[in-house]
């Protein structure tokens, strides 16, 4: 735990971030998280899924923005990868944050973006995944979830299984029938307002999932616990749920073997992609999750220095 904290810690300051920025995708190891730095290596990856019958879930990555002109460009940013993916023809959706439209500047700019971007993707027939941020947004995002949800049915929200409030937020949000994507959450929040052991999220999160699985949603699972995964699986069979009614979802590069044996059960499975230059902390949040893959990143630096003297 404390090795998870300290390399979250990490992720924050950006003495440490940006020299690892300026190595990471020279040296390839952030290549095993992240689908590139531009739309058009994130576009050839989709298609790569794709064809592995994989849907996507585009993520350009980026911080809170603090100007109008940034958060706008952000959200035609957004509109472009909508009509990417219409034009080349992939199965996949968008995933936004709020902060990167402006979340910090106003809640009405932010709103009026963010259903800019959903009714320009309904227009096109595609979808967008609200992704849930950290505790301070967790209000604002869900009032510009509803508001936009009641105009347009082509929006999804994340919801974290950490927070003591989700079961009331998901109750909130039923009588929308909404798409949910439910995660255990990734930043790191309090004991006053979110569960701290692993045991007690799990709890959480079988509790929501069942609850999302007992109608009035479509349940999106997403996370790379195999007891997670058994629970889902299991949930699924006795309720009798097939493909059309759910899916999994799990991250780009992140436990590529139970993608695989998900798909080989013949679950519908999307992969979050994220892309783009300001990969670092997401990087480094991943991480965070699995210290594990500390040694995959050190394994790299060290045979590309070798390489490198060679
Ligand atoms: C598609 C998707 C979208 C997400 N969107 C959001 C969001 O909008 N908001 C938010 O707060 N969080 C989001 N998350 C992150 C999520 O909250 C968790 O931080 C993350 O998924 C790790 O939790 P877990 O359920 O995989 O299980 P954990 O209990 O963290 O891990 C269980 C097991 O999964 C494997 N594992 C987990 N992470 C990694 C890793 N990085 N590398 C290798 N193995 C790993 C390991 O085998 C580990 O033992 C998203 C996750 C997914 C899959």
């Amino acid at each position: 735990m404390l090795l998870r904290n300290f390399i979250f810690w990490l992720s924050t300051k950006k003495g440490v971030t940006d020299p690892i920025a300026r190595r990471g995708m020279r040296y390839g190891f952030a290549r095993r998280f992240i689908a590139g730095q531009t739309l058009a290596e994130a576009v050839d990856s989709s298609r790569e899924l794709n064809s592995a019958g994989r849907r996507v879930s585009l993520n350009h990555l980026g911080e809170n923005v603090t100007t109008v002109e940034e958060a706008t460009r952000v959200k035609d940013g957004y509109i472009e990868m909508v009509r990417e993916l219409e034009r080349h023809q992939l199965d996949g959706n968008v995933s936004i944050k709020l902060t990167q439209l402006g979340l910090d500047i106003s809640r009405d700019l932010c709103h009026q973006l963010a259903e800019e971007i959903v009714g320009e993707a309904h227009g096109i027939g595609r979808s967008i995944e609200m992704d849930m941020e950290g505790s301070a947004y967790v209000d604002a995002t869900l009032d510009i979830f509803e508001a936009t949800r009641r105009r347009y049915d082509n929006v999804a929200l994340a919801i974290q299984a950490y927070l003591y409030r989700s079961a009331d937020d998901l109750e909130r949000l039923a009588p929308l029938g909404p798409k949910i994507r439910l995660v255990k959450g990734a930043y790191r929040e309090p004991a006053i307002i979110a569960f701290q052991k692993k045991s007690q999220v799990d709890a959480n999160y079988r509790k929501l999932l069942e609850r999302l699985l007992g109608g009035g949603f479509f349940p999106a699972i997403a996370t790379h616990d195999p007891k997670m995964l058994d629970f889902a699986r299991e949930c699924l069979r006795a309720r009798g749920l097939t493909d059309g009614r759910y899916e999994f979802q799990m991250i780009f590069g992140v436990r590529r073997d139970l993608q695989q044996q998900l798909r080989e059960q013949g679950h519908p499975l999307r992969i979050y992609v994220p892309f783009g230059t300001e990969w670092c902390p997401y990087f480094m949040r991943r991480l965070s999750e699995r210290p594990a893959n500390c040694w995959f990143v050190l394994r790299n630096l060290v045979a590309e220095s070798f390489r490198g003297k060679n």
